[in-house]
């Protein structure tokens, strides 16, 4: 079982588990607090409980999150801070500061929470630095993730200092129960269990992640039923109990969360398809003959990539990728020029559409003001860069002078050249390449490419080398720019074409590896 099924069977259990939960606890209480009854089995203090329960939420998590590969970028260390914020608290400074009345806890409630922090753990930490996308550093400026962080804070705010008053409550009430007053309990019984509920709808749309819908949903399915509980026993506890509190949710709160869960549910299913996407595409080499990839993976991938794209059609992250496998689908599977044209067409319609809308949103702002509107648009510069690749490609199989004299290579020169001011390492200097290579192909008509220089083509190369030393694209188009245009550094250019065409081709690039070490072994072979 790949680790990419383990996580979405185990997303599934989560979001299953849900309903039978909400209903259960509906009929029979969590036997823990006020609603403790004998029957339950072995029982352990509180104060303990809530720390053996709650620590796998921060130890287990913690080396969820550090095993990923991208453990240390920016935003999975800000989700990590967010999470450990409420886990450290809830785990080790809440259960000290409680006031139990001497209570006693089932051990079968304690496993039961240990177990579910432990899978809601590996869940979110796996998807957010293993599993999911990446997170670029534009994601938190994103509508979600500032409208998520926004509830998070309100939610983990609310949480403490209704606990705080409840604890301030149980001092006044002689260590027994009180009516709570004031504050938000006028308006509902528990803005404890609400404020939890908001943390994990915050968190759900920050990560923007299946796993933390998952456990948004379960949360809701916990404690809206103990709401419904407790909202009951104070009402036959004490019959002066306000009329018009109500159990969890202020009625405006809960019209306002219904109206989102639509939209919020097609985003989520959007987030899966990427996923499913990402694990068919990293296995795209397999079933390679020779040097042409099979292309059932990367159909799959495709095909995953474009229901994305339909779940959410203003989703750039899932568009880049769509972009990025079709170009893989029509550089590297073998297609005949007749199963090429349609790839690269539809491809650089998508992405060239994508990029008119893009800048008719920053349009018309001064450079800097303009990169920093498209940087904050997380997925724009892989779309740039792949637009480049399918104009480039549709350009091959169309013809050199033909497209350059319809504009293309002008085209391709300024989409590179923002690619290389937002983000001049994504696809190890792949901007700089595109330029590259851009000046050292194109041709040189007057008044249409007049702009075309050889020895610029060179420096551009250099500069995506310095970027990503080890691309095998990259060492072949310098050594072939050079042998072409410096006849004084062909030392230079043989031993570059050497090492692309004798390095073993890295895994990740097994396919595009081979094929560029192949083209390197054929100019090699002019040179003898
Ligand atoms: P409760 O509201 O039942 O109790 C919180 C504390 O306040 C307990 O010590 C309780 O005492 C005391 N207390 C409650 N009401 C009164 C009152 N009227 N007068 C005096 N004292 C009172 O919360 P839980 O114990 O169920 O949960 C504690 C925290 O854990 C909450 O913040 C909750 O959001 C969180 N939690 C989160 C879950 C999740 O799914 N994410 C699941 C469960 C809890 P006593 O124990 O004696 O009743």
């Amino acid at each position: 079982m790949t680790e990419a099924a383990l996580h979405a069977a185990l997303v599934g259990l989560v979001l299953a588990l849900a309903p039978l939960t909400f209903l259960t606890l509906l009929l029979v209480p969590a036997p823990y607090g006020r609603h403790s009854r004998p029957g339950w089995g072995p029982l352990m203090d509180t104060t303990l409980s809530w720390i053996v329960m709650e620590s796998p939420s921060v130890f287990a998590y913690l080396l969820f999150h550090f095993r990923g590969a991208r453990a240390w970028d920016a935003v999975p260390l800000v989700f990590l801070c967010l999470w450990l914020a409420h886990y450290l608290h809830r785990a080790f400074v809440y259960p000290l500061a409680v006031r139990s009345r001497g209570g006693r806890t089932p051990v079968a409630i304690v496993a039961m929470g240990f177990s579910f922090n432990l899978v809601n753990s590996y869940i979110n930490a796996t998807w957010i630095t293993v599993l999911g996308p990446a997170y670029p550093l534009g994601w938190m400026a994103s509508p979600q993730f500032l409208a998520g962080a926004f509830l998070f804070v309100a939610g983990f705010w609310i949480n403490r200092e209704a606990d705080r008053r409840l604890r301030a409550l149980r001092e006044e009430a002689a260590g027994g129960y009180g009516v709570p007053r004031g504050w938000l309990f006028e308006r509902v019984s528990c803005p404890n269990y609400l404020g939890e509920i908001l943390e994990w709808c915050g968190w759900a749309l920050l990560t923007w992640s299946p796993a933390g819908l998952a456990f948004a949903v379960y949360t809701v399915a916990n404690l809206a039923p103990r709401a419904l509980a407790h909202h009951r026993w104070y009402r036959s506890q004490f019959p002066d109990y306000p009329r018009r509190r109500k159990a969890l949710l202020p009625l405006a709160l809960l019209a306002a969360g219904l109206a989102l869960a639509p939209s919020f549910a097609g985003a989520e299913d959007a987030a899966a398809a990427i996923a499913e996407g990402d694990s068919l595409f990293a296995r795209r080499a397999e079933g390679t003959r020779g040097l042409v990839a099979d292309p059932a993976m990367v159909d799959q991938a495709i095909a995953a990539y474009r229901r994305a794209v339909a779940q959410a059609p203003t989703d750039l992250e899932a568009l880049g990728r769509l972009l990025h496998a079709l170009h893989f689908r029509g550089a590297y599977c073998g297609a005949s020029r007749e199963v090429q044209m349609p790839i690269f067409e539809e491809g650089r319609k998508l992405g060239q559409s994508a990029v008119d809308r893009l800048e008719k949103q920053v349009g018309g702002r001064p450079g800097p003001e303009r990169l920093a509107a498209l940087r904050a648009v997380p997925g724009a510069a892989a779309v740039l860069y792949w637009t480049t690749g399918h104009w480039g490609e549709w350009a091959l199989v169309r013809g050199k002078w033909a497209a350059a004299r319809e504009g293309v290579a002008g085209k391709v020169r300024d989409l590179a050249q923002t690619v290389a001011d937002l983000d001049p390492d994504l696809d190890e200097g792949g901007a700089f390449r595109v330029l590259g290579r851009l000046h050292d192909q194109a041709p040189k008509i007057p008044l249409i490419t007049g702009w075309v220089s050889k020895r610029k083509g060179i420096e551009y190369l250099r500069r995506s080398l310095a970027l990503g030393p080890e691309s095998r694209a990259t060492w072949l188009f310098l050594g072939e720019a050079i042998l072409d245009h410096e006849a004084a550094n062909k030392a230079e250019a043989l031993s570059l074409l050497r090492r692309c065409a004798e390095s073993p081709p890295r895994p990740d690039h097994a396919v595009e590896d081979a094929h560029y070490a192949d083209l390197a072994r054929a100019t090699l072979r002019t040179q003898r």
